[in-house]
């Protein structure tokens, strides 16, 4: 507990006192009283500790213990003296398991007498001593003197290579000149709490000596050095060697700040962001406010300034400055706005600065103490020799990172932790952001001239207010950033081309827009933007995730190669990606009634979106390895016991002048890495068993009922999500003393596995549930994985757990496979592929492979003679779009027991996914998709090439072939889209026009004819309709009215449509060709006004057809007189509309009721003066899906080369 006392205080005198104290901080509560007498005595802690660990701090000691204390006025003769303490307080630390410390508060009454001070000692004086340090006199004859002056500057407790030491400053009397003087001795470093700036000392036992570098000499103390303070009767001037009288010096004097008075100076300056400043040399006094960052010594002063004393390396273990102390700084820098999103000035210390503590705080703020060893911020400034802008960036990186991160690997700070030997997370992740912005900045910091120079140099005195060069917000910051760019400047409009959107009824139109996604790339934040996060199984969802403190975010992790994400050691670890995709996806209900009005937003009811990451695994770096990485941590738990053992770098600093010390670390780290979560690794190294095994067969995640031997057969058990996966062992299980390298795998190379077992006992039934549910993204089709059971050595634990998947025993075991639930300890490892094994290892298993589920390819599945009713194959996303769901989709009871809360599609929709083998292949199947199955599959996206497993193969009506996602299928992401891709709905195939054929060559029955192109003549337009029908219930749309009275439609708005069959031949064959609103004006060869004109007159009939097709014979069935309809009759007659066009098409599944095939007969063809006579096979039923027309060059070419090509091929057709 906080507390204080006073001993000879009145209750009022004590309230006033904490009254005073709350003046900066009224929220925080005073120190409460307490009345005890602390008697004790003072020490430096030298008997106690080995003097190597003496740092300049005091102790209060008793029989009982001791225990630090800060003092603001000290005297030398209390040390080691038993004292009684009028005024104290006990400040606990803020980890309550750590001792605090004691503020003196009151000077201490000595118990026993003080010592005797020698009389009349010989002095020299600094203006004397001056002349010792400058005269060329070797110094070795310069020994013990005493040099006597006003203490003109102290320096901070420094402590390079184990050794702690300061310097002070000695000012003559009566003019400017000053001697600097070593403190280095162990039992000296006291001295640092006793001397005050401004009084006068003799100091006793001093011999000179210089630095080798740069030629700074100075008094050093010796072991009998002793500080007095000066009295001018027991001095006597010491006469200097008539040698050195003769010397004339240059007085130097001390570089004299500013003082800063009044805190007006402190106002912030305009700002000039891209030039390098000069910073301020000021003094300044004020009260510690709040403690910015303990660790990099920053510190609040009257909630205005920054204090940062990390450039004076120990901080002075931050005792003392509590909220409510008072300090005073003298020759500090300031600095205005260093780093721009540095809310404050900061008043930077450095070496020649000096920080004095005036007053104790008297409120109950806790003591948070710096880390002993391994302060990275301290490490990383002196190893960089950062300026002021860059320290406070690396500062807000780290207490970022320790923020976010922190929660995950234990309170014992190993990410901010450092060794020489153990590279912590934190600095694998600043170090490289730190090393591409200064390059150059390689030398040292010179300390020795950084508090010894004549004209003062340090790091402090020029900065330039840094912007930073990059950022990595916490993942609810990135989603949110994320979700605010997909939406800024968006317009529904933008998802839809406007020519397909006016012919589109309100459902389509606004079913259109309900999903879209937007993609964010690593450049287009400002700064750069970072993504870190722990890579977790989302329990919910089985997918994985990137977890910080707070959120977490869906991720996608794809292999350069193709081959799937199997990582598993990557569970737990802390990434960090810098090359990714952010992928929004949007979510709309919009209830706009036609094309019309989509610019205006008011029908937007509801914006949702989900976020979610992708990138590549070799794009990811890990700065933490997860605890699952059992062989890593064996390898370095043996290459630790190879390091160096540093302590033959603790070189002796008996002198400066001994070499050019770096600033190092303030205390090395003494109890070096548990590597990684030491303790367990006894039991670690006992043994495990593991077994090689191959996926033949992966099932996706569904609810599953399963009757585990020894589970009662209960009637209200639960259904439990898991999945399921068939698998062959390979070899027998192996009992391993210690886990060996990855990459071989000694149960192929045995050849004695085909043994007595017989192959399907081979076989087994994996069942995941609960935990073992997170290998579900790492377990993929065809790949060899290996169980590791821990701590383990009974080769059976296998085939004990194993149980048949029929508990009555009515099959044969031979024929069915044995169920394994997998326990949640075990390990999963991913070993190979089968397609990277050696032909000697497939040899090995070759009498097992009898495996029956295969990667289909595309066209596999399209041909008629497919058979299986399950498949999977791979395929690239041309098209993904929502479409209404089909109406006999049954609800399964997953799907039922699956609806959750988060689900952004309605379920009413699916999606249809455009698949193809690669993106120039117009071969193309269709995969559908349910709303209640995509809550959870990121990353189908167009551009993206999945792995789809166990989908339902289907046929359509009209002898389609396409997929369907069902419960047990399931998909994964082979590469991610390149990020050039596009935005929304791109349509299949526009990068390359199809191929160019002849209709001859197409087969009717042909299953999914990709799309393709002719070059084919227009030879009539059979049928014409144009209308407008009613944007929500089709029916017929007349003067601005639905014309359905039954129930009576309220709709305003009708939507013009149009549609035309039209024969074509190309010299080949014949076809029927059917056109949809804006591929009927470019079959009429009408321009955009002239289209727009028809329609529009097309407005107040309703409907206007045409039909003077040959099929039907039925003549004319408009009302004779209507101007547009004998407009459109002349021109389908017009010979202006037979011509030349390149079309492209895909197979019409929906056969036409108009006409039906011709046999085939013998037809004669023109084509300019060249007549051909061919057979024509039946006609076919083609959809038009663009119209181009064909220049005359081009023609005669393409028809050239037609002829030239195809002349054979005709003749041979001919003669048939
Ligand atoms: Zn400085
Ligand atoms: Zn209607």
């Amino acid at each position: 507990m906080p507390c204080c006392s006073h001993l000879t205080w009145s209750t009022n005198e004590f309230k006033e006192w904490a009254h005073q104290g709350q003046g900066a901080l009224p929220m925080q509560s005073a120190l409460p009283r307490t009345y005890l007498i602390l008697v004790g005595y003072l020490t430096d802690g030298r008997q106690e500790v080995k003097e190597k660990l003496v740092d300049g701090c005091l102790y209060v000691k008793d029989n009982t213990g001791i225990i630090p204390c800060e003092l603001l006025y000290f005297q030398l003769e209390w040390l080691d003296s038993l004292l009684l303490f009028p005024g104290w307080s006990y400040i606990p630390q803020t980890d309550q398991s750590a001792t605090g410390y004691v503020e003196i508060l009151v000077d201490p009454v000595p118990v026993n007498l003080p010592k005797e001070v020698p009389d009349s000692i010989p002095v020299t004086y600094p203006v004397s001593a001056k002349l010792l340090l400058t005269s060329r006199i070797p110094c070795k004859k310069r020994s013990n003197l005493t040099v006597a002056g006003e203490l003109a500057r102290l320096g901070p407790l420094l402590c390079v290579h184990h050794k702690t030491f300061f310097f002070l400053f000695l000012k003559c009397f009566t003019s400017a000149v000053w001697v600097p003087v070593l403190v280095q001795k162990p039992n000296q470093l006291a001295w640092h709490h006793i001397l005050q700036l401004g009084c006068s000392y003799t100091i006793t036992g001093l011999s000179i000596s210089s630095l080798k570098k740069s030629g700074h000499r100075m008094f050093v103390t010796g072991v009998s050095s002793c500080l007095l303070p000066y009295c001018a009767e027991q001095v006597r001037e010491q006469p200097l060697d008539s040698a050195l009288q003769g010397e004339s010096t240059e007085s130097s004097s001390l570089e004299t700040a500013e003082p800063l008075s009044d805190s007006s100076e402190l106002g912030v300056e305009e700002e000039r962001p891209r030039s390098t400043k000069e910073s301020k040399i000021i003094s300044y006094v004020g009260t510690v406010t709040k403690i910015l960052n303990v660790q990099a010594g920053l510190f609040l002063l009257d909630n205005k300034v920054c204090l940062c004393l990390s450039y004076q390396q120990l901080l002075n273990s931050a005792r003392g400055l509590r909220p409510g102390a008072c300090v005073e700084l003298i020759d500090v820098h300031l600095l205005q706005k260093p780093l721009v999103s540095f809310p404050f000035i900061v008043l930077g210390a450095c070496l020649s600065s000096t920080v004095v503590l005036k007053s104790f705080s008297r409120l109950s703020t806790p003591y948070q103490p710096p880390a002993s060893s391994g302060n990275l911020y301290l490490q990383l400034l002196f190893r960089y020799n950062l300026g002021m802008p860059l320290y406070l960036w690396l500062v807000s990186l780290l207490e970022m990172f320790e923020e976010r991160f922190s929660c995950f690997f234990g309170r014992h700070r190993p990410l901010l932790r450092s060794t020489h030997q153990n590279t912590g997370a934190a600095e694998k992740f600043v170090v490289p952001l730190l090393q591409a912005v200064v390059p150059d900045r390689e030398e040292a910091r010179d300390i020795y001239n950084e508090i010894l120079a004549k004209v003062h140099q340090c790091p402090l005195q020029k900065y330039m207010t840094l912007n930073p060069p990059c950022q990595a917000p916490s993942l609810s910051t990135v989603c949110h950033v994320a979700e605010q760019k997909s939406w800024e400047g968006f317009r529904p409009s933008q998802l839809l081309s406007s020519l397909e959107a006016q012919h589109m009824g309100t459902q389509e139109l606004n079913r259109r827009l309900t999903w879209s996604y937007y993609t964010v790339s690593p450049g287009s934040f400002q700064p750069r933007l970072i993504l870190l996060g722990v890579l977790r199984v989302s329990s919910r969802s089985n997918s994985l995730q990137l977890q910080d403190k707070n959120s977490t975010l869906p991720c996608v992790i794809a292999r350069k190669d193709g081959s799937p994400f199997t990582h598993t050691a990557l569970l737990g670890s802390l990434l960090q990606v810098e090359n990714y995709q952010l992928i929004v996806e949007r979510f709309l209900q919009t209830d706009f009634p036609s094309w019309e009005h989509l610019e205006n937003l008011e029908h937007v009811r509801e914006k949702k979106n989900s976020v979610y990451v992708q990138f590549y695994f070799e794009d990811v770096q890990v700065l933490h390895a997860a605890g699952g990485q059992i062989q890593k941590c064996l390898r370095s738990q043996n290459s630790s016991s190879l390091r160096k053992d540093d302590s033959s770098l603790t070189s002796e600093l008996e002198a400066p002048e001994a070499k050019m010390l770096k600033l190092e670390d303030p205390k090395p780290d003494t109890h070096r890495d548990e590597n990684c979560q030491g303790g367990q690794s006894s039991t670690r190294r006992t043994s495990c068993v593991s077994r090689l095994f191959l996926v033949t067969q992966k099932e996706g995640l569904m609810l599953r009922n399963y009757q585990l031997p020894g589970e009662k057969v209960g009637e209200g058990r639960e259904l439990q999500r898991s999945f399921q996966a068939t698998v062959l062992w390979l070899g027998r299980p192996q009992l391993w003393s210690h886990p060996r390298e990855t990459g071989n795998l000694p149960e192929l190379e045995e050849s004695g596995c085909n043994g007595e077992e017989s192959v399907t006992r081979q076989e087994a039934l994996l069942l995941f549930m609960r935990k073992s549910l997170r290998w579900f993204p790492f377990l993929h089709l065809d790949g060899l994985y290996r169980f590791i059971v821990p701590c383990c050595s009974d080769l059976d634990v296998f085939d004990k757990l194993c149980f048949p998947p029929v508990p009555a025993k009515l099959l044969s075991r031979s024929s069915c496979p044995l169920c394994l639930p997998v326990q949640d300890t075990w390990h999963l490892q991913h070993e190979a592929w089968i397609s990277c094994l050696t032909e000697r290892q497939l040899a090995a298993m070759s009498v097992q492979r009898g495996m029956d589920q295969r990667i289909s390819t595309i066209p596999e599945i399209l041909s008629s003679s497919f058979t299986g009713s399950l498949v999977s194959f791979s395929g690239e996303i041309m098209e993904r779009t929502l479409c209404a769901s089909t109406k006999n989709e049954k609800p399964s009871v997953t799907v039922s027991l699956q609806k959750q809360k988060g689900s952004l599609l309605a379920s009413g929709h699916s999606v249809k996914l455009s698949v193809s083998v690669a993106s120039d292949s117009p071969v193309v199947v269709d995969v559908y998709i349910a709303a209640t199955y995509l809550q959870h599959l990121w990353g189908l996206l167009p551009g993206a090439k999945i792995l789809f497993q166990n989908l339902e193969r289907k046929i359509s009506r009209f002898h389609n072939v396409y997929c369907t996602y069902i419960a047990s299928s399931c998909v994964s992401i082979i590469s991610l889209p390149a990020s050039h891709l596009p935005f929304p709905s791109r349509p299949a195939g526009e990068a390359s026009s199809p191929p160019l054929v002849f209709l001859s060559s197409l087969q009717p029955h042909l299953q999914n004819l990709p799309q393709s192109r002719i070059l084919c003549h227009l030879s009539c337009v059979l049928t014409l309709s144009l209308q407008w029908v009613c944007s929500l219930c089709s029916s017929i749309f007349k003067e601005g009215r639905c014309t359905r009275h039954n129930p009576p439609c309220p709709s305003h708005t009708g939507v013009r449509q149009a549609s035309a069959w039209v024969l074509v031949e190309d010299g080949t064959g014949e076809a029927l060709v059917v056109c949809r609103n804006q591929h009927v004006a470019a079959m009429l060869g009408l321009s955009l006004l002239e289209w727009e004109a028809l329609q529009n007159s097309v407005q107040s009939r309703g409907r206007v057809s045409i039909d003077h097709g040959e099929a039907t014979g039925t003549g004319c069935v408009e009302e004779p007189e209507d101007l547009i309809a004998c407009y459109l009759r002349s021109l389908c007659r017009s010979p202006l509309i037979c011509r030349p066009i390149l079309l492209d098409f895909s197979l019409n599944r929906k056969p036409s009721k108009i006409l039906q095939p011709a046999p085939p007969q013998l037809r004669n063809f023109w084509c300019g003066e060249v007549e051909f006579v061919s057979q024509v096979g039946p006609r076919l039923n083609l959809l038009c899906l663009n119209v181009e027309e064909v220049e005359q060059d081009a023609l005669s070419y393409l028809n050239s080369e037609r002829i030239r090509r195809t002349s054979s091929h005709c003749q041979v057709e001919a003669t048939a």
